[in-house]
Order: structure tokens, then sequence, then C-alpha cells
């Protein structure tokens, strides 16, 4: 079988062969070109040594930087690209539940791939030999199964992290998890206590994201309560619906719909507490603390927007819609404000604190006036135009 390799990836394969090494894509992106989906990046996994990495692509064509080099990873520069480069490995002993002691170098693909999480990712290919799938993770692509490389309880006891990634891939490529997989991960849930907050959440990010994050909500959800215990409540399954149906959307909105019903500050303390960014932390709590803001016209989405910015308002719309809260012609109203770039600031009005002062009002009073002008335009009272603004003004200094 072939598999289309991109030039930057194919050219660090083909001179490593030519050096006399074995070198192959492998996981992520032989797993995604298999089933049709974009790589995020490309790996290539090989039996030259750490140096010996270094300096066959310190070369005109090639740069190496040691990115990880005790690990063996090298990312090497091809064509403008980064692929990196591992060496074949064998991960030793794991103490923690987290990492291993230590990682040995080996010349043997099979023992590099038996380390690997899921027999989905366990696969390699090279343009030379073909596709190296010595566990089935063919077989489990066409089944849409995640299966573990190897013994579940021990897999999972190595390392965490992978407690977290079943469910992941699961989410993500709509996928269903091996029961002995699914039950060995929901036993060892607690470890995950034992995985730093942001490896957590990188993981977690990625599982709300994915077409099937309703399905694998619920079933793994002790497994999110572990890592969330203020989503356990009753409305769980119906935030699970709520996030299964905001595919494709900025995180904070899929966070803000996972937390339907909390507190916001609740929310951010948790978020907070995984390492959200500080961003994506106060934008899901905003979006939550208007969820109860019942937009219904023009004007409340025109306040809305005003108050949040568009891009916020139109989140907290998309959510109102789904658990009721806003009406179902909001979102099009949002849509012609932005169209018609329709007035929602006091920067947007037809007139400045400078014509304002012009007109006789007292500095003092400036501030307090344009925003009050900005209501009258928001509701609809006055119209946004030059003359029908200083005509209030007009009027409210005879007042
Ligand atoms: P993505 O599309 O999210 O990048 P990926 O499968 O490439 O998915 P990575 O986290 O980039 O995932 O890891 C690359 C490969 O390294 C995996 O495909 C897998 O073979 C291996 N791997 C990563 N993390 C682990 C882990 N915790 N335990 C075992 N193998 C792992
Ligand atoms: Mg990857």
């Amino acid at each position: 079988m072939e598999l289309p390799i991109p030039e930057p990836a194919a050219r660090v394969i083909e001179r490593l062969y030519s050096h006399g090494y074995e070198a192959y894509a492998v996981g992520g992106c032989v797993r995604d070109t298999l089933i049709g989906r974009i790589p995020n990046d490309w790996d290539v996994t090989t039996s030259a040594p750490p140096e010996r990495l270094l300096t066959l692509f310190d070369s005109p064509l090639f740069k190496a930087i040691p990115t990880g080099i005790a690990h063996g990873t090298v990312t090497v520069l091809s064509s403008g690209e980064a692929v990196e480069v591992t060496t074949f490995r064998v991960d030793g002993e794991y103490s923690d539940s987290r990492r291993p002691d230590k990682v040995s170098f080996t010349s043997s693909l099979g023992e590099d791939l038996a380390r690997r999480d899921f027999t989905i990712n366990a696969m390699a290919y090279s343009p030379r030999c073909g596709l190296v799938d010595l566990y089935g993770g063919r077989a489990d692509l066409d089944n849409k199964l995640i299966r573990c490389v190897g013994e579940p309880e021990r897999r999972f006891s190595e390392d965490a992290l992978r407690i977290l990634r079943a469910p992941r891939f699961a989410s993500v490529l709509d996928f269903g998890v091996e029961d002995a997989a699914a039950s060995a991960a929901l036993r060892l849930r607690g470890r995950l206590d034992l995985i730093s907050k942001e490896r957590i959440s990188s993981e977690l990010a990625k599982l709300i994201g994915g077409a099937g994050v309703s399905r694998v909500l619920c079933r793994f959800r002790p497994i999110i309560g572990t890592i969330l215990p203020e989503l356990m409540r009753d409305e769980y399954d119906r935030a699970a619906s709520y996030v299964g149906r905001l595919g494709g959307s900025p995180i904070a909105l899929q966070l803000a719909a996972l937390f339907y019903g909390i507190s916001p500050e609740t929310a951010r303390g948790a978020l907070t507490r995984l390492r959200f960014d500080k961003r994506t932390c106060s934008r899901t709590a905003m979006i939550l603390s208007h969820i109860g803001a019942n937009p219904a016209s023009k004007s409340d989405v025109k306040r809305l927007a005003s108050e949040v910015g568009t891009d916020c308002a139109g989140e907290i719309i998309a959510l109102g819609e789904l658990c009721g809260t806003a009406s179902p012609e909001c979102a099009g109203y949002l849509g012609e404000i932005r169209e018609n770039d329709e007035c929602i600031s006091v920067s947007g009005l037809k007139i400045n604190g400078d014509d304002l002062l012009a007109l006789g009002v007292r500095p003092k009073q400036i501030g307090s006036l344009l925003s009050r002008l900005l209501g009258e335009v928001i509701d609809g009272r006055i119209p946004n135009e030059r003359q029908a603004l200083e005509a209030f003004i007009r009027d409210f200094l005879q007042a």
C-alpha cells in the first residue's frame, strides 16, 4: 500500500535511508492519513542515534534543532516545515504513572511501536517498506475502535495520561473504546491526579471539540468527574449534549456549554486550576455570566454586543439558543449588526466629545451624555445621524 507523504517528511525519511538507517512516518500522521484526515504534524521514527541526527541534518537543505535530545528527539526543518524525528526508543520502568524512569534507544522498530499507547497510533510507514502494523491498528481503524497496545491495566498504570487519551481519541475520531480498555481506564481514573494539569487540559480541550464528544462525556463521566468534580450535577448529560452540538466552535464556548448551569466563578476557578489560559478562563466565565440575559429583540442583541463585543455576543447567543434562553432570531440580528456595522459603541456614534463641547456641554458631562446617546441609538429612539444627535443634545441643554 502506498500513502501520500508530504515532501518535507519524505525527504527526511529518504536521507536517513540513504545513509543506511531505517526511517518511518509514525503514529498520528499514519493513522490520520489512513482515514483521510489531514495530520496535525509528521513524526518520523528512525534507527539513527540522536547524535547522528544532528550531523545528518546539519546541511544546506535541512536544519536540526535538538528539541528533546535526551529522549532522542530532534526537530528537523525540511523545506521550511518542522518534522519531529525520534530515535527508536524503549521506555524503561514507570514508577510514578507519569514518565518512564529512563528511556533507552533500540535498533528495533517493533520495540518502538510497542511503547505506543493505542493500536491505531502504533503504525509506521515508509515508502520503501510500506505499512508496518504489528498490532492490528488498521483493522481497529476500520472497526472504529480504540484498543491499547498490550494489556490495558498495565499501559494505563504506566502513564495515567493515557486514561484521558483513550476518551480523547474516541471523541475526536468518533470511535468506540474496547471494553477492556474502557473499564481499565475507568477503574484507574484516580491516577490522573498524578498528571500535570497542563497535559490534562490539553487532552480535555481536544476531547470536547470532537465529533463524538456527547457520547464520550457520558460513557466516561467518572473520568471527567475526577478532573472536574464541579461538573458532577444533574444537568451533566444535558450539558454534554450541548457541547456535542457546538462542534467547531471556539474552546471557551464549548467549555461554557460543559459548565452550563454552574456559576461563572466556579467555572473560572476550575479552569484556572487546570491551567487553561487566562483568556479562555475569562471568556468562559463571561459567556456563563450572560447566559441568563435572554436576548430577544435586536436592541437586546445590540446591548449585549455593546457590553461584551460582537464575537462574545455571538457565543452567548449560540449557547443561549441551545438552552432556550435566546430567541432564535438573535443570531440573525447579530449578523445584520455586523454586516451593516451598526452602532454599538460610543466610538460608533456620529458625534463625539468635541462636538458635544462645541454645543455647550460641560466637560464633566461628556462621558455620561455619550453613553446616554448610545443607549438611545441602540434602543432605536434616535437614528445614528449627526442632526438627530445634535437635536437631542440641544433639547437636553435646554431642559
Ligand atoms: P494528534 O493528532 O493529536 O497530534 P497524535 O497521535 O499524533 O495525535 P501525539 O500526542 O502527537 O498524538 O503523539 C504522537 C504519537 O506518540 C502517538 O501517535 C503515539 O504513538 C505516541 N504517544 C503519544 N503520547 C503517548 C503516551 N502518553 N503513551 C504512549 N504513546 C504515546
Ligand atoms: Mg501528533
